[in-house]
């Protein structure tokens, strides 16, 4: 109870803080905004977006973008124009994009970049060419930030359209580990589209297929080595099969031998079922029954083995 209640106290003083956080955040966006809101330290341009003015200086515009300098130096409208409308852009967009250019040495704000923004920032500095101080930070972001179910579908096509290697091989690392089910839940398979589909699934099937090319050699090798050891150990070792054995020890592997011989498997499912001596009759094996050692409710050792032998071997051949 008492745990609880302090969960509960921590809980309200986490969001209490992160209410704090939004307002601070929403009371400097606010500071910031109005910054560029009337002329200031002698700016000589205004960008307007969505019917906001940006009051900003040509100099630090064209310092930090080889794209704003060749505007303003160009033949057209723009260099001489005391306004500058910047269509199909966001105001809020554009204050963030405008924040970060500036510093915080100007706008008495530094920008963190979060999962929020992000995506924005790109796209402005990828467009106005604000390499160092905005595009390249912003990449480091993508890929030091944790990816989650959460967040992986929308760092990944932030990867894509801008190239990201290291990072799209972060997101693509953690999709093609996740069942299909959580994969199916993650992406969303309606509602993408057919070859992306197509690529997850196949780098899905890749990495399982890698897997079992790893796992399944060691499986058998286990296998083998249960039925040595078994061999050494019982007293009451059955009769092993004539054709496969020569002084207790296989002449060909555990593979081929499953594949022809049903005495061979019977062995390995009679050790798997159940060493216990009353299971012998008349020194054969009685299999009439199928027990297993189940070591937890997911880990278990059983009859079943061979079938499974039979089954990976068979699908590894193709
Ligand atoms: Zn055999």
């Amino acid at each position: 109870m008492a745990s609880s209640v302090t969960e509960e106290t921590e809980c309200k003083v986490e969001n209490s803080a992160v209410d704090e956080i939004t307002v601070q955040d929403a009371r400097e966006k606010e500071k910031a905004k109005r910054c560029f809101s009337e002329q200031w330290e002698d700016s000589d341009v205004i960008l307007v977006v969505e019917n906001e003015q940006f009051h900003v200086h040509r100099l630090i515009l064209s310092l930090n973008s080889p794209v704003f300098k060749a505007m303003f130096k160009s033949q057209f409208k723009e260099a001489t124009a005391n306004e500058i409308l910047l269509p199909g852009k966001k105001s809020n967009e554009m204050l963030d994009f405008l924040t970060k250019v500036y510093r915080p040495h100007h706008t008495k704000r530094e920008l963190q970049i979060t999962m929020e923004n992000v995506e924005h920032l790109l796209l402005l500095s990828d467009e106005y060419q604000v390499t160092e101080p905005i595009f390249k930070p912003c990449v480091k972001f993508l890929d030091e930030e944790p990816k989650t179910m959460e967040n992986v579908i929308k760092i990944l096509s932030l990867a894509e359209l801008y190239n990201l290697e290291k990072v799209r091989q972060d997101c693509n690392d953690l999709l093609k580990g996740m069942s299909l089910e959580t994969l199916s839940d993650t992406v969303q398979f309606q509602s993408i589209d057919r070859d992306k589909l197509q690529h997850l699934l196949t780098q899905r099937i890749e990495f399982l297929e890698g897997l079992l090319k790893e796992v399944y050699p060691q499986f058998i090798g286990l296998a083998e080595c249960c039925m040595w050891l078994w061999g050494e150990a019982s007293k009451d070792m059955p009769e092993l099969c004539r054709t496969h054995y020569r002084n207790g020890k296989p002449n060909t592997n555990l593979e081929d031998r499953f594949k022809e011989c049903d005495e061979c498997r019977l062995i390995l499912e009679y050790i798997a079922n159940d060493t216990c001596p009353t299971r012998l009759r008349g020194g054969y094996l009685d299999y009439s029954n199928t027990y297993g050692t189940y070591y937890t409710d997911r880990h278990r050792f059983d009859g079943e083995v061979s079938k499974i032998i039979h089954k990976v071997s068979q699908s590894m051949q193709m």
